[in-house]
């Protein structure tokens, strides 16, 4: 596939950015502009946001801020990344293709996405995630999942709680650089277990039950509940008895890890 578009804009600021996307509807905003060449559609104009200074992690008050045009490899790479949970959140993003592809994909274009398949969401969903668009609007990564309909808004940044945690990241694949059939990010934080499950393959979501099973270290029905209570159907390569096996085996396999 190909990317078409009848104009290229680099943006001055993110109003003008944001000025430029409400102009037409067949405006889009490009970061690495991977997926959207796979999708290959057409636009009219492409704004570009790589001179707005949104390629930085940086450390504040005990958060961590990603600026949406971090690449997947910056982030991977970043020693702030790799002290988060035991290195299990940059591994998850490290999943992705190979680091040719994730020098161009963004972090921006990654989440904004909400791809079902996404590791990188997968990774980001048991963390404390803020996401900061413009004009001012915060949401947490949750809720964004969640919202219905198409965010106006061009995403500037995602925030990261700093905090000790410990991590198990599992992407289940049939060759080394394909799609997930299913993965699972489970973190151990605040003395409390977070169990994401993406590439259901439907969009990543928290499942709440499991949770508070594994809280009472009771991990093998954790993994049972984490089958039953999430939304799980066929796809090409993978039934959906499948996945749940996999669920019940890789759940309680990952709350093992992180609560040793
Ligand atoms: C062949 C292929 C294989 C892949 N395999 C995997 C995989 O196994 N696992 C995985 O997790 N991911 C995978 N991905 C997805 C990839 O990791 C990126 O998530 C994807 O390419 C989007 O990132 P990008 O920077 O290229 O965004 P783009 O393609 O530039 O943009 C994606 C969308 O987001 C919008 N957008 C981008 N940035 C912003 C912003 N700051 N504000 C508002 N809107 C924005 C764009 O308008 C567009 O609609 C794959 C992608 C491809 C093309």
């Amino acid at each position: 596939m190909s990317l078409r578009a009848n104009n290229y804009y680099k943006a001055k600021s993110l109003e003008d950015a944001y000025n430029k996307l409400q102009e037409n509807p067949k405006n889009a905003i490009i970061a690495g502009g991977l997926w959207m060449k796979k999708t290959g559609l057409s636009y009219e104009t492409l704004i570009d946001l790589s001179e707005l200074g949104l390629d930085k992690i940086e450390e504040k008050n005990g958060y961590i801020h990603v600026g949406a045009m971090v690449s997947l490899r910056d982030f991977e790479s970043s020693p702030l990344i790799q002290s988060l949970n035991n290195g299990a959140t940059a591994f998850g993003v490290r999943e992705v293709l190979g680091p040719a592809f994730r020098n161009s994909a963004t972090i921006g274009g990654s989440v904004f996405g909400r791809y079902p398949f996404s590791d990188v969401i997968a990774s980001l969903l048991p963390l404390d995630v803020k996401l900061v668009f413009y004009p001012k609007q915060e949401m947490s990564l949750e809720e964004y999942l969640n919202f219905r309909g198409k965010m106006n808004g061009i995403l500037e940044e995602i925030i990261i709680k700093k905090e000790e945690g410990k991590g198990y990241f599992k992407k289940v694949k049939t060759t080394a650089l394909d799609f997930p059939m299913i993965n699972f990010s489970i973190v151990k934080r605040n003395n409390k277990n977070y169990i994401a499950i993406g590439s259901r393959p439907l969009t990543a979501a928290l499942a709440v039950k499991a949770m508070a099973l594994a809280d009472e270290g009771k991990f093998q029905e954790a993994a049972d509940m984490a089958a039953e209570e999430l939304q799980y159907l066929d796809s090409n390569n993978i039934s959906k008895e499948y996945r749940q096996d996999l669920v019940r085996v890789y759940v309680r396999r990952g709350l093992e890890e992180v609560n040793k």
